[in-house]
């Protein structure tokens, strides 16, 4: 058996959500929303797996859908992508597996911001890669130009950035990006940028996209998911877009990988990114009312909770709450006294983890998040530690 998954757990995500389960409690862990997401979506996913194929579509998807990415992107971010850039993949995580998988060879080096997205560290030592951390800590989570320098060696290849970044709910500003792009330029590095969250960003920010920036059109792949775009984290339609010579790589790992991906969500996903611009919008504004519901309540109950810019997330700083309990501990206890599930931000370190942040997620009702403030304010005195 190969050690990398023999000695492996089960992501946190599905270990908070099977806890939450079991034990009823209210699930404020796994990202994902309330509601039923876009209707005309949901429609035209039934409609197609009735009345068109249900057979194997194009390996590199539905040109439908291709275009529809394509001038999503062009509405969104001024982007000038051909049909011919995009390839459908099962969500943004068989994208990052393809994308990692066709850049990065035995040996080449990745430079990787903590904390990361679960995924990244076992999918870049799958491909043989060797993953090097430059670790962001609260509040800030800024990127120090000085500690990406001291990442890089001759052997770096890859630059893997999460912007909007979960979990920490910050969103880089064009001079961040700029600073990125001179240094994926300057050591000619591949950036895989993981935007799922672009859409859904608060307070009037709009999402840059590191692919427009000077230098870095042929240089990087951008990665999307319709999972976070229409609150459907179940239909696990993703895309990567990237210049055709990086893109007809990549579809060579994402043939062996997946292969295609379920035409009718596929269809459905093509006519939402044509249709559904108000739907993102009105979302945007309900997921901002959550956060600051959540936060009101949080600091209500005397947390000191970190600034959310983007994502389904929030974080509060233990710490700075006044409590000595470490995340996972804390995590443990606000499940099994409070009937709250979170998720401890020290399982998003491979090395060095920051270890007193909790993430909230909160794109849930408003009687849900209520019920959980309850709990948690209820039970505060118990569990400080
Ligand atoms: N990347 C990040 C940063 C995520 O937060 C998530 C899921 N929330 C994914 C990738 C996975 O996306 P998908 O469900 O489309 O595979
Ligand atoms: N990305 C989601 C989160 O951060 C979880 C995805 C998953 O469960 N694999 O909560």
């Amino acid at each position: 058996m190969n050690p990398l998954y023999a000695r492996m757990g089960t992501t946190i995500f599905e270990a908070m959500s099977a806890r939450a389960r079991e034990t009823g409690a209210i699930n404020l862990g796994q990202g994902f929303a309330d509601g039923r997401g876009p209707e005309a979506v949901l429609q035209a996913a039934a409609k197609a797996v009735l009345e068109k194929s249900n057979q194997y579509p194009p390996m590199i998807g539905l040109p439908e859908l291709r275009g529809a990415v394509a001038d999503h992107y062009a509405r969104h971010q001024a982007l000038n992508l051909a049909a011919e850039e995009v390839v459908v993949t099962s969500g943004a995580t068989e994208a990052l597996a393809a994308a990692i998988f066709a850049c990065v060879s035995p040996g080449d080096e990745v430079i990787c911001f903590q904390p990361l997205y679960d995924a990244y560290v076992p999918l870049i030592r799958q491909a043989g890669g060797v993953p090097k951390f430059v670790r962001l800590s609260p509040p800030e989570w800024k990127i120090d130009k000085a500690a990406l320098e001291a990442a890089v060696s001759s052997k770096t290849r890859v630059l893997l950035l999460n912007n909007p970044l979960n979990p920490a709910a910050t969103m880089c500003g064009a001079d961040e990006l700029a600073m990125l792009a001179d240094f994926c330029v300057s050591h000619d590095l591949t950036a895989i940028c993981d935007e799922v969250w672009e859409h859904v960003t608060f307070d009037g920010a709009r999402h840059l996209p590191l692919i427009g920036f000077p230098g870095m059109r042929e240089r990087t792949v951008k990665i999307g998911s319709a999972g976070k775009i229409f609150a459907l984290t179940g239909f696990k339609v993703g895309w990567i877009c990237a210049a055709p010579a990086l893109a007809r790589v990549i579809s060579k790992a994402h043939q062996f990988l997946t292969f295609t991906t379920p035409p009718n969500l596929q269809w459905a996903v093509a006519e939402g990114l044509a249709t559904q611009d108000a739907w993102v919008q009105e979302a945007r504004h309900r997921f901002q009312h959550g956060r600051d519901r959540l936060r009101a309540g949080l600091e209500g109950a005397g947390f000191a909770v970190l600034p959310s810019a983007a994502t389904y997330f929030l974080s509060v700083d233990l710490t700075a709450s006044g409590i000595s309990l470490d995340d996972v501990s804390f995590a443990n206890k606000l499940i099994d006294e409070a009937g709250v599930a979170s998720i401890p931000v020290s399982a998003f370190y491979a090395e060095d983890a920051v270890t007193n942040v909790l993430r909230f997620c909160f794109v849930k009702e408003d009687a849900t998040l209520d019920a959980a403030i309850t709990r948690i304010a209820e039970a505060r005195g118990r569990l400080a530690g």
